[in-house]
């Protein structure tokens, strides 16, 4: 007899998952870490840092907390999102009851903990959560990357960076908003970056006027695909479905706006971190 799956057995599967603790998990030693000029210091249980990726891992598992490790290009404010995201497994968005600046210095700092995440080879599943927190936080606020912002982000990263590519993306969406008025900044910087027009043309090759970069659209009607901005797995079957290779998504392959048979058959191939939130 099949087996039928309703809303109060679901929730009480969801109750019985087997994720550790985080008491358990944390561990007892810490570490420390100090950024920016003014060396704030953050105290962090050394096992949660250590789990972030391998190469954290190298750098914090012989450390004290005597014996801090300095980051001198970060901020305070993209620690306290890495601190959250290490105690509470979630990445923060932007607060809808903020102001416009407490908002503009959250995504900022976003996009600067992408960055950092990238630098410090972070697990590519927490730089895809924080990308999924851009995107949507660009989006809540109903405001595109401006041109100092993505001249920041290019200094920091190099060709082939995902956050490049959204940048680029999205300066090209804003300049097809119809509520555009011509910001000189984008035509500058563009004269100035041979990588920055590089992504820029290659987005424009790609450009669906209809689709939005900040949303994340199954049915790709108003957005881009959920995954368009995520990095996979080389052996992800999404790999083979979406057409992504290792440093990202080839946006031509993924499923056409309104394809929504195509995008419906895909579903299960998207990579958990959205599957999560459906
Ligand atoms: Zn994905």
């Amino acid at each position: 007899m099949e087996k039928k799956t309703t809303l109060s057995t679901a929730l009480v599967t969801a109750n019985l998952d087997n994720a550790p603790l985080l008491g358990d998990s944390m561990g007892y030693e810490m570490v420390s870490v100090t950024v920016g000029k003014g060396r704030h210091m953050f105290t962090i249980h050394k096992n949660l840092i250590c789990a972030t990726g391998s190469n954290l891992g190298k750098m914090f598992s012989t450390r004290k907390v005597d014996d801090p490790i300095h980051f001198p290009s970060e901020t305070p404010g993209v620690f306290i999102l890495f601190v959250e995201y290490l105690y509470k497994n979630t990445v923060p968005c932007v607060s809808a009851t903020s102001s416009v600046t407490a908002q503009a210095v959250r995504l900022r700092d976003l996009c600067q903990l992408y960055v950092f995440g990238e630098q410090v080879e972070m697990d590519i599943e927490i730089r895809n959560k924080v990308m999924d927190s851009i995107q949507d936080g660009f989006r809540s606020i109903n405001r595109f990357p401006d041109a100092n912002l993505v001249q920041c982000i290019y200094g920091r990263t190099k060709p082939g960076c995902i956050l490049r590519k959204f940048c680029a993306l999205s300066l090209l969406a804003k300049v097809r908003a119809p509520d555009y008025i011509n910001d000189y900044h984008i035509t500058t910087w563009l004269e100035s970056n041979v990588d920055g027009f590089h992504d820029f043309f290659e987005a424009l090759m790609k450009f669906n006027p209809h689709q939005d970069p900040r949303v994340r659209d199954l049915e790709g009607k108003t957005g881009i695909w959920p995954c368009a901005f995520h990095i996979h797995p080389s052996e992800a079957k999404v790999k083979r479905e979406v057409g992504i290779d290792n440093k990202g998504v080839d946006i031509d392959k993924m499923p056409n706006a309104g394809d929504q048979a195509g995008s419906s058959a895909k579903i299960s191939e998207l990579c958990h971190l959205f599957t999560e939130s459906i």
